[in-house]
């Protein structure tokens, strides 16, 4: 579970709310059970179940568990989805270990910003933080409001390395982009909508130096695209076992 600085006691840590609904209710933990508890700055603690009062659980906080985060920093930048597809990705690349989300619309995107925009960020962050909270992660991977292909190009002049994923002809392996990534790098991942990229829009990240990579002589759909991604990424530099 993750809590904030407000829900800190002394050596006690106060769940509330959902969290404890969940603890109390679908795991039906009692006093004297063990839970993983981290702050919101990735470092997490073993606690153990101290007290249940009025729906609010205390749990005593115990000592440091191995940090589960990923050394270099991924950061998928996706073309947003028609439904769950998106939910999809979020879920699984949050799973993987990505860090942070950059869902945006570009030319072939087959998706237009809803209205219901505020609903949907609020349904994705749902879906990000239970997956981050199955998969024992130690940060919620952050969910950034959808932006379009233009703030991509900005917002990729931010990253120590970007990657841009083409189903393209040249063959260029993901490994030789990756080659020289190092501790505390943020790199970002970039794959497109389901109509793809335009030639313009490679062009643009090609204007920046940022060459496709390919993923084989197949077509993903985007959502796979997106999931193979993050892990394909993360396995290059070792972080998936
Ligand atoms: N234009 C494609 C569909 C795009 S697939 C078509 O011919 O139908 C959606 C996204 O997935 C692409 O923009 C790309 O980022 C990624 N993708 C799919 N297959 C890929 C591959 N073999 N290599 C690299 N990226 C791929």
């Amino acid at each position: 579970f993750f809590y904030g600085p407000g829900q800190v006691h002394g050596d006690e840590v106060i769940l509330t709310d959902d969290d404890a609904h969940h603890l109390l209710r679908v795991l039906r933990a009692s006093v004297g059970q063990e839970v993983e508890l981290c702050d919101d700055k990735g470092s997490c603690r073993r606690a153990v179940i101290a007290g249940v009062d009025h729906g609010e659980v205390r749990c005593r906080l115990g000592h440091e568990l191995p940090d589960s985060e990923a050394v270099i920093r991924f950061y998928l930048a996706f073309g947003v989805l028609k439904g769950e597809k998106t939910e999809f990705i979020l879920q699984k690349a949050t799973e993987l270990g990505a860090a942070g989300f950059f869902p945006f619309t570009s030319e072939r995107s087959v998706v237009r910003p809803d209205k219901k925009a505020e609903k949907i960020q609020k349904r994705w962050q749902k879906i990000i933080h239970g997956a981050a909270a199955q998969s024992r992660r130690a940060i919620i991977p952050q969910l950034n409001p959808p932006c379009k292909w233009p703030d991509v190009l900005d917002l990729s002049k931010t990253f120590d390395k970007v990657v841009f994923f083409w189903e393209s002809e040249e063959d260029r392996p993901l490994a030789k982009s990756l080659e020289g990534c190092s501790r505390g790098d943020r790199v970002l991942l970039i794959t497109g909508p389901e109509g793809g990229f335009s030639a313009k829009e490679a062009a643009a990240l090609g204007k920046l130096g940022i060459e496709p990579v390919t993923l084989g002589p197949r077509i993903l759909r985007a959502e796979t695209a997106a999931v193979v991604a993050t892990a394909v990424a993360l396995y290059q530099v070792g972080e998936l076992g």
